[in-house]
């Protein structure tokens, strides 16, 4: 059997490690829990990947969706909700649905990844006592987040951003919600529970931070400033209970991502913007992608190539989709498009291909790396450059299947169609109204 580890112990580190246990492959985790307190809204999407992979004490802390207020290129309007979680409490909740899937947790702090002698690799870390300890492994996924250490220069990178968070006691007490304002200087999340505890945290270039010769309270009391629909919201009574706290941000696709023997999952693959609130998703839903790629990885070593593709391929593909739909909602807010950190966030990303660029404009069938049965295998989809990674099924229908039948002379006659392809009437009527409305070319040789 071989030996997999995996280095960190967040939401990516967690997830995947269960997702592996379940298909069977069993890692060490090696990680320390997070420690840094930060309140962060996650998606209803995140809410199922958790329920699909039974981590009940991550769920049980989180209570009912908050109500979500969205004032942006002067409108306010009411979106859908997220829930609002404190990180420390979620992380330790995660570690515990970790250890009762039966994961081995190795509690400390990873300090070399090294090629071993004799082929695989030496992990060098420090367990909670500060012991030095070592352990050997075949296969290791980096999921140390963004501060992972750099194998290679990055694919894209955004511009870097700073957050400022600060808590608050003495809002004014309503339903749970979170707001979003954009000002001139930049954007703020803020949370705000029934007792009047609000959290602020706002988004800005590292000149504004620089400006107040670092003092990160005054340069988030000038944030403040420069809002008008929150203090609304808040009250004149806020009373700071505590620091403010800055992160940095960047959106960036790091390089060296696979090896056949190595993977970068969550953060350490790429982080998106803030603002579009899916940085848990993302880690999630890559730790479940990542799985089938383990397996191929370890138990079919053919198939090696067409799985590291499929892996590469994702994250470039996520990332485009993402990095170009937060600078299309930076570009809808008009009323500060002349300030600087509004020109920096609506302009594209330098060296960046918009998503689906260099895949040609018409539909075609072509073979391309997916998952089936747990694995990663070829097949034909139809791919073009709304679907670049291809759409291989449509309401259950194999579209491959249903042109070859229709390469062999069947007519587009549903029943007869649904009768051969054992699909319902109707799901078959509409993958067969899909393909046709994408005309796809003769297959050139696929
Ligand atoms: C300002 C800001 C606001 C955000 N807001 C949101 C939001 O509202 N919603 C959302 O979904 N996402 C948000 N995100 C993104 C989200 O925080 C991340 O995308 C998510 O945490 C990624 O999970 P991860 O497991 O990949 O990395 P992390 O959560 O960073 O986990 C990394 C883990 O590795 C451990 N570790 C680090 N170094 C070592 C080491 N040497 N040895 C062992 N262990 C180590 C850490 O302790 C941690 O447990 C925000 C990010 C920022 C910066």
């Amino acid at each position: 059997m071989k030996r997999v580890a995996i280095l960190g112990a967040g939401p990516a580190a967690c997830l995947l490690a269960i997702s592996l246990v379940r298909a069977g492959v069993h890692p060490v985790v090696i990680g320390y829990p997070r420690t840094s307190p930060a309140v962060e809204g996650l998606s209803q999407r995140v809410v199922d990947a958790l329920a699909q992979l039974g981590c009940g004490e991550a769920l049980s802390l989180l209570g009912p969706r908050w109500g979500r207020v969205s004032s942006w290129g002067g409108a306010t309007v009411e979106m859908n909700g997220e829930f609002a979680v404190e990180r420390v409490a979620f992380d330790g909740a995660l570690l515990r649905d970790l250890q009762a899937a039966g994961v081995a947790l190795r509690a400390g702090r990873v300090r070399g990844l090294e090629r071993g002698q004799g082929g695989g690799w030496r992990i060098r870390w420090e367990d909670a006592t500060g012991t030095p300890r070592q352990s050997e492994a075949d296969f290791v996924v980096e999921c140390r987040g963004h501060t992972a250490p750099k194998v290679a220069a990055h694919e894209l990178a955004g511009p870097t951003l700073v957050s400022l968070a600060r808590t608050f006691d003495g809002a004014r007490r309503q339903p749970p919600t979170t707001f979003i304002e954009s000002f001139p200087s930049g954007w703020a999340w803020a949370g705000v529970d029934p007792q009047g505890r609000a959290h602020v945290q706002v988004v800005v270039l590292p000149a504004l931070v620089a400006a107040h010769r670092g003092d990160l309270d005054a340069a988030h009391t000038a944030c403040l400033g420069q809002l008008a629909r929150l203090p609304e919201r808040f009250g004149e009574r806020l009373s700071p209970i505590g620091p403010t706290r800055a992160r940095g941000i960047q959106a960036a696709l790091r390089g060296g991502r696979v090896a056949t023997d190595y993977l970068r999952v969550g953060d350490a693959a790429y982080t998106g913007d803030p603002l579009s609130g899916h940085g848990t998703f993302e880690a999630a839903s890559g730790a479940i992608a990542a799985v089938p790629v383990i397996r191929t990885l370890l138990e079919r070593p053919g198939q090696a190539g067409l799985a590291l593709r499929y892996m590469r391929e994702r994250s470039q593909a996520v990332f485009r989709s993402r990095v170009e739909a937060a600078r299309s909602h930076y570009a809808s807010e008009p009323r500060w498009a002349g300030e600087p950190f509004w020109q920096h966030m609506s302009a594209p990303l330098a060296g960046a291909p918009a998503y689906g660029q260099g895949v040609p404009d018409e539909a075609r069938f072509a073979l391309m790396p997916v998952v089936e049965d747990g694995f990663i295998v070829e097949r034909r989809v139809v791919t073009s450059a709304a679907h670049p990674r291809g759409v291989r099924f449509i309401d259950g229908v194999d579209l491959a299947r249903l042109d070859e039948l229709l390469e062999a002379g069947i007519v587009p006659d549903a029943s007869e169609l649904s009768r051969r392809l054992v699909a319902p009437l109707e799901a078959v009527g509409l993958a067969l109204r899909w393909l046709q409305a994408q005309r796809p070319i003769p297959r050139a040789g696929v």
